[in-house]
Order: structure tokens, then C-alpha cells, then sequence
């Protein structure tokens, strides 16, 4: 995780997929520290304008909804980052070989059967694509696209893919391990990677020296 280089209002997107960068929107996820990046309603907007998710007039739109109507656009916060923690988890225990909690799965398919039941096929210009109902009270309109993409991923073979960055002071962050021979250890070589690489360095050093 970069510490110094990365600016404030830039989000990573080392995850190689949608719902992993989203659960890398917090820094030090791992640890007993973690940095929330999203803040308030503009925040996700914002996200999800970097991730491509939202084309620029739906995002505005969403945007100036959320000036008028705070509390709403809160609580719609609220209710992503809560699915957030849970997807989080979930994929967190994947990494590790573990058996996800069976409390985030049933939270996750929840949220997922609410966003489902929103859904629609509509056409369009060159067939058909899948449109969220009611566009004038889409304040989980983010969520939806993260959970469809989260339950993609979890019945693909790319699931055995995901994994978590070796840092061991809890960056946490998670990523598909795309490499031919599965060794990817770090969100980013440049940062934790190389960190881990100088703390070894100097402690072979200290060892060296000592002896
Ligand atoms: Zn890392």
C-alpha cells in the first residue's frame, strides 16, 4: 500500500476486479488502524466514477441528490460500506483457505436478493442489458454493480484466485492473483512489496553484523 505516494483523493485499483478494489477502500484493512476513505455520499460517487461504474451525468445526478437529501444519501453510505465489511471478510477467509463466516454469507446474500429484486432486462440500442428500477431513487445503484460483481467472482474459478497482501502490518488489501505460477504476495511490488524487501535487507544486515 503506497504510504507516501498516494495522493488523497485518488483510489487504488490493484484488485483486477470491481468488488476487490471497493473492499480495498479502506488503508491498513488488516491491521488495528484501518483508514476509511469513504468518508461521505461523494466519496462513493467518486469511486465509482474512477471505477467506471457510473457514467459522468447519472454520477452528477446522484451527486446533487445526495446535497439535497443528506440523510438518505448517509444511510445508502451506510448500507455499502456495512456490505463492504462483509465482502471484506468473505473474501479475506477465501484467500487464506479458510471457510467464509456463514453470518457475512447470509448478510451478503441478503443485500443481494434486495439489489435482485430491483433488477430489470431492458433494451436498448443493440439488444438488451440489465438496468436498475426506479432511476430516480437509485441511491444503492453503486452497491448493486459491486454485489453482482462480487457474486461473479465467488461462483467463477477466479475465485481460487483471490488473494491478500503478505504485508504483515495489516495492509490487507486483496487482489486476483492473475500470475502463471500463482505467486503474486503484495498489493503492489512498489510499495509493500519493496518495503518487505528493505526490512529483510536490514535485518540480514543487523544479523551479519551481530555475529
Ligand atoms: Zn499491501
Amino acid at each position: 500500500m503506497a504510504e507516501n505516494t498516494e495522493r488523497a483523493d485518488a483510489f487504488p485499483f490493484i484488485g483486477g476486479c470491481l468488488c476487490l478494489d471497493f473492499a480495498n477502500t479502506v488503508r491498513w484493512h488488516a491491521s488495528d488502524h484501518p483508514g476509511e476513505r469513504l468518508i461521505d455520499f461523494s466519496h462513493l460517487v467518486r469511486w465509482s466514477r474512477s471505477a467506471g461504474i457510473l457514467p459522468e451525468k447519472e454520477a452528477n445526478r446522484l451527486a446533487r441528490s445526495a446535497a439535497v437529501h443528506s440523510a438518505r444519501a448517509s444511510a445508502a453510505l451506510s448500507r455499502a460500506v456495512k456490505a463492504r465489511e462483509a465482502m471484506y471478510r468473505v473474501f479475506a477467509a477465501i484467500a487464506h483457505g479458510r471457510r467464509p463466516d456463514k453470518a457475512d454469507l447470509d448478510g451478503f446474500n441478503k443485500t443481494l436478493a434486495e439489489s435482485l429484486a430491483r433488477s430489470r432486462i431492458c433494451p436498448t440500442e443493440v439488444g438488451f442489458a440489465w438496468q436498475w428500477a426506479g432511476a430516480e431513487d437509485a441511491w444503492d445503484i453503486v452497491l448493486w454493480h459491486i454485489l453482482w460483481s462480487a457474486a461473479e467472482l465467488l461462483t467463477s474459478k477466479a475465485m481460487r484466485r483471490i488473494g491478500q497482501c503478505a504485508d504483515d502490518r495489516g495492509c490487507g488489501w486483496l487482489f486476483l492473483d492473475i500470475s502463471r505460477s500463482h505467486s503474486r504476495r503484495w498489493c503492489e511490488m512498489k510499495d509493500c512489496g519493496n518495503r518487505a524487501k528493505a526490512r529483510g535487507f536490514h535485518a540480514r544486515a543487523r544479523a551479519a553484523t551481530a555475529s
